[in-house]
């Protein structure tokens, strides 16, 4: 039996599901809990509560929609589908787990359900049979107050309040050493004084107190590095914080003398070439613009007093002499972690209900469960801002793009419904005659339902027969709710033949295997590793709702300077081998028994992949092709006619004689100078062409590459970037220690929810369209995004322009339609559709911004100018872009206070903070070890990342273990992430999604490092651990724990590195204690936030 298969949990109403019973999610990671079985399609529950079945009306038309499928319509008001998002072991899954009966006889498959309720079924619109309004307890209730506490949440520190920032300011000075002066007690913005053992000692000391042992390389503490690039201005500079000419009206300070600080040139406005980005001259623009505010700008909500305001030394009033050697206090500036537990605090405990336009969502890191009641699931889509300006001119002034990162095929939680299938039958979804744009929500329906007009273009357009139904009295057609179409926010189309390639259904796809067999790949045990496993992972492909077995057929091809096709026909005793040597001309020697059905060719697969390691066990040959690789595949593809996948593991830079040729061409000398983008531009165009081709056909290529050393992965990410793949890289790969990762990965990549041949395409209503789009994808015109493939992990961010006016009254609207084939080869379209307000007051904008979502596009848009731009001019028009975004709220929405004081909107204080976490990125500012290689993969990474994503690799999150309550199942609360935060008498965890570091304090009890590691004392940890060993003991088992449950939150398997204090490898580790001034240059949070205080008051001088 496979694992894959849905536990059972039972229809609701005893109605059969609708056919589309759900992807099969992922075992592993993401955000799917491994063991929990998710949510099979449940039951529609009215978004209304108390909706009152109507009487079918005369002439009431028998829809063939979404209620024929016979989804049952719940017509009382239902919060048993609301349960918290419990994490890890809190939850129980729904049912016992057990598979469904073989017949499947509850679980109609897709086809058989499609035809179920054919036209004219009687039981169309709300069938009787649905009226009974209780509910069988499928899910867990929902009790408000009641609610077990979901674990992250557990955070110890209350809320600190704000308010206590502006009262210590006077007496700060800037500086990043803690020696000198204890911080004032009880600041806001602190952890609590539980973060601070008190085995400190003193209070925030240097985390490293004892003395590096000789040669090592520990970093001293930041105030000892009076050479650092990136130092803490002198005292000279303080007036740094109160920087620019005098000017005319401001309250200035004293005009200072400062020289440009070090690390942050002066900003060269309008030198910014072909990037987008800070306006030239925007100088100028400040004292002239129009004033959208209303000044002195609206108050901020009347429950804060002032609470974004961090007000600066007021050094002017004192004589220079009587000047203090002034610091900022790190507790006293935007701390993400109280942020993040604040929002945990007030939202995580209620839904996040869609029905109200401009909504915004409660932060990604923050459980909460989502119910659509027509707007799309901040899981599938979130914006910079959900109130946007209604004119382009006050979306110039603010600087604060406008744009949606957009997850079509998110995963959600087990608690959460996936979007209904709605089949039209022949006719197809309903349409506008001429924007296109899907029936939704928000189409209005006129002259008594028989016509609707479009929400995006105006035009009015009949309503088609089929699709008729009368309108109640207040203008809402009475089927409603019992269509997705017109009540909620995403939803389903069958797609007819018109939506499909050649006016024909297509195929089922196919996933390739194509395996590097040259010697490297042999001799590190690669290839056996992954003959192994595949097979058994062939059992679990990805399948339709409860389908019997994987409608995908599979295929085996070797490759080390030439080609070797299988032949695995069901047929045969042996699988065949075919050796392809011409390489120039790919083509694929064999069609009948290359594809294959998994369990009709088992024993003949099964024989190939012990064969495999066996036949090039012995193998000399070092060289590798690559580019006819993935033309053998797309070959194939074509020849099959179908969509489908090559899985691709290779391990060298592909310098044989063939199409697609490689030469090594790294050279680090090229960093920091004008040439440093061709680093990240493919070294040939040969792969581009390749990669429109297999767009065409629909063949998304995964790469899993085992480099030793260079081999340019940015021009073999070529492909799979632009095919809407995936891109896995085990740099000095070791068995022993990484093909536990490697193994997860690729079990996850195999069995993850993925759509084929994928065209989306964004509409906008008037005023707002679509411009600008990052993401693994292709784009041969500038409104479709084509996608060979596009799994449950790949986001796309679509940036949004002014082309008219917006009005606050109709605001503005988004539809996300994708258009893709299922992994059962069902045509389908995903519609996501959101509201968004618009606004005159740019105190609006401000208040309804996602600071998360803008760093998230800010390090998407920054990381695709470094294939054009030198990466300094694209780290300088972030901040330049920063500045403006901040200092416009500044001059519009704040209320009047003095010059010397920064201040930021409440849901953007965290943009310097994080803003400068993507400058120090190793993409913007590589430090000595970080490969070219390594930035290619990072810079294609964080491109498709959704923002839950990004804000923890920006900013990552680093957990006291030694805090963690064994007999509880939360986490311990997070910290900063900075040194000072670090005791050295204890063990953190930190994460950043693609890494979990295990620190360990030089001075950890015996005790604990015996319980964590089976170790006596701290010299004799290992730390070359990949693992932790498994320990049977409270703390261990906490700590693993904690580690699965972090592995199962993401979607790659993190490597686990274990970091001793004042070991070599501390320097990796330290490179993500993001406050702090980093090794290369980066400027700490507080150096950073004072330079962001400056350029503000530049620009409004
Ligand atoms: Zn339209």
């Amino acid at each position: 039996m496979s694992v894959n298969q849905q536990a059972h949990t039972g229809p609701p109403y005893g109605q059969p599901q609708p056919g589309y019973q759900g992807y099969q999610q992922p075992a592993y990671g993401g955000q799917s809990l491994p063991g929990v079985p998710q949510a099979q399609y449940g039951a529609y529950n009215g978004p209304m509560p108390g909706y009152q079945q109507p009487v079918p009306p005369q002439g009431y038309f028998p829809s063939l929609g979404f209620p024929s499928k016979g989804s049952p319509v719940s017509l009382n008001s239902d919060t048993s589908s609301l349960a918290p998002n419990f994490i890890g072991s809190l939850r129980a899954p729904p049912t016992s787990g057990a598979p469904p009966p073989a017949s499947g006889a509850s679980h109609p498959s897709g086809p058989l359900a499609y035809s179920q309720f054919e036209h004219g079924d009687v039981q169309n619109g709300i069938p009787a049979s649905a009226a009974p309004v209780q509910r069988p307890p499928a899910s867990q209730p929902f009790l408000p107050g009641s609610a077990p506490t979901p674990v992250i949440q557990q955070y110890g520190a209350p809320p600190a309040s704000v308010q206590q920032l502006r009262n210590h300011m006077a007496g700060m000075t800037i500086g990043s050493t803690a020696a000198s002066a204890p911080p004032p007690a009880g600041l806001g913005y602190g952890v609590g004084p539980s973060s601070y053992p008190p085995t400190t000692g003193a209070p925030r000391p240097p985390a490293m107190p004892g003395p590096p042992l000789p040669g090592q390389t520990v970093a001293a503490p930041p105030s000892s590095q009076p050479n650092h690039v990136s130092s803490p201005p002198p005292p000279s500079t303080m007036a740094g914080l109160h920087p620019g000419p005098p000017m005319s009206g401001l309250h200035g300070p004293p005009p200072p003398t400062h020289p440009p600080q070090p690390g942050y040139p002066m900003q060269q406005n309008g030198s910014f070439g072909q990037m987008r980005g800070p306006q030239p001259n925007y100088g100028g623009a400040y004292p002239g613009a129009p004033n959208y505010g209303s000044p002195p700008g609206p108050p901020p909500p009347p429950k804060r007093l002032d609470p974004d305001s961090i007000p600066s030394p007021q050094l002017n009033e004192l004589p220079p002499q009587q000047k203090p050697r002034h610091r900022i206090d790190p507790d006293a500036i935007p701390s993400p972690i109280q942020v993040i537990e604040d929002d945990r605090n007030n939202r995580g405990s209620e839904p996040f209900v869609t029905g109200v336009r401009g909504q915004v969502p409660p932060l990604v890191t923050t459980n909460f469960l989502v119910k659509d009641q027509g707007n799309a699931s901040p899981r599938y889509i979130r914006c910079t801002s959900y109130n946007i300006p209604c004119t382009s001119d006050m979306a110039k002034q603010s600087q604060v793009p406008l744009a949606a990162v957009i997850k079509p095929l998110a995963t959600l939680p087990p608690e959460e419904t996936l979007p209904y299938l709605v089949d039209h039958g022949e006719s197809g979804p309903v349409r506008c005659n001429r924007c296109k744009a899907y029936m939704c929500p928000f189409m209005q329906f006129i002259e008594g339902g028989r016509r609707f007009q479009c929400c995006f273009c105006s035009c009015v357009t009949e309503v088609p027969p089929h699709y008729f139904q009368h309108l109640d009295h207040t203008g809402k057609r009475v089927d409603f709710y019992d269509r997705p179409e017109l009540s909620l926010g995403s939803y389903e189309f069958l797609a007819t033949v018109d939506y499909c390639k050649n006016n024909k259904f297509p195929s089922p796809p196919a996933f390739i295997f194509m395996i590097d067999v040259s010697y490297n790949a042999v001799k590190s045990g690669l290839v056996r590793l992954i003959c192994e496993e595949l097979k058994s992972l062939l059992d679990y492909l990805p399948r339709e709702g409860n389908m019997e077995e994987s409608a995908i057929r599979v295929g085996f091809v070797t490759y080390n300077k030439v080609l070797h096709f299988y032949n695995v026909k069901s047929s045969l005793a042996q699988p065949q081998m075919m050796v392809v040597s011409d390489v120039a001309d790919m083509f694929v020697p064999l069609l009948d028994g290359f594809l294959v059905n998994v369990n009709e060719s088992r024993t003949v697969i099964a024989s190939l992949l012990d064969q495999i390691p066996e036949m090039f066990a012995d193998t000399r040959e070092t060289e590798t092709v690559f580019a006819p690789v993935i033309q053998a595949g797309l070959e194939a593809l074509k020849a099959a006619e179908c969509a489908g996948k090559l899985f691709i593991f290779h391990t060298s830079l592909p310098i044989a004689e063939a199409p697609g040729k490689l030469k090594n061409r790294d050279d680090r000398k090229l960093i920091n100078t004008d040439k440093e983008k061709t680093l990240f531009q493919p070294q040939t165009s040969f792969y581009n062409n390749l990669a429109k081709d297999c767009v065409a056909q629909g063949c998304c290529v995964d790469l899993f590459l085992f480099p030793n050393q260079y081999l340019d992965v940015a021009t073999l990410g070529v492909v799979p970037y632009q095919t809407g793949g995936s891109i896995y890289k085990y740099a000095y790969f070791q068995l022993e220690t990484d093909q536990y990762r490697f193994l997860n990965d690729l079990r996850r990549d195999v069995q993850k929810e993925v759509g084929f041949d994928a065209v989306m395409r964004v509409r906008t209503s008037t005023g707002i369209r679509a411009t600008d789009f990052f993401g693994a994808f292709y784009m041969s015109n500038t409104t479709d995004v084509e996608m060979a493939g596009l799994d449950c992990d790949k986001t796309i961010t679509v940036e949004f322009k002014h082309d008219d006016k917006l009005s606050e009254d109709s605001g503005a609207l988004l539809q996300c339609a994708l258009l893709y084939t299922s992994c059962a080869g069902q045509r389908r379209l995903r519609i996501h559709n959101l509201s968004l307000n618009c606004c005159t007051q740019l105190a609006d904008l401000y208040r309804n911004c996602e600071t998360d979502t803008l760093i998230n596009y800010l390090a998407k848009f920054a990381y695709r100018g470094v294939l054009s731009s030198p990466v300094k001019t694209v780290r300088d028009a972030l901040i330049n872009q920063c500045a403006q975004i901040l200092a416009c709220y500044r001059k519009n929405c704040a209320s009047p206070s003095s010059a010397g004081q920064l201040i930021l909107p409440e849901c953007m204080k965290l943009l310097p903070v994080y803003l400068n976490c993507v400058l120090k990125s190793d993409v913007l500012q590589p430090g000595p070890e970080v490969t070219t290689d390594d930035r290619a993969y990072i810079r294609q990474l964080v491109t498709s990342m959704d923002v839950a994503e990004t804000n923890v690799f920006f900013y990552p999150r680093l957990l006291p273990l030694t805090k963690a309550d064994v007999d509880s199942d939360s986490l311990p609360a997070a910290i900063r992430n900075s040194e000072e935060r670090l005791s050295k008498g204890d063990i953190y965890l930190l994460e950043n999604g693609l890494n979990i570091f295990v620190w360990v304090g030089v001075s950890v009890q015996q005790g604990l490092i015996q319980n964590l590691f089976g170790v006596s004392s701290f010299s004799q940890i290992s730390n070359a651990l990949s693992t932790l060993p498994v320990l049977e003991n409270p703390f261990s088992k906490k700590v693993r724990s904690i580690v699965d449950m972090l592995q199962g939150q993401r979607s790659r398997y993190m490597k686990l590195i274990v970091v001793k204090q004042e070991d070599k490898l501390e320097m990796l580790f330290k490179h993500f204690l993001v406050e702090d001034k980093s090794l290369t240059g980066g400027a700490s949070y507080v150096d950073f936030l004072c330079h962001m205080h400056k350029e503000i008051r530049q620009l409004l001088s």
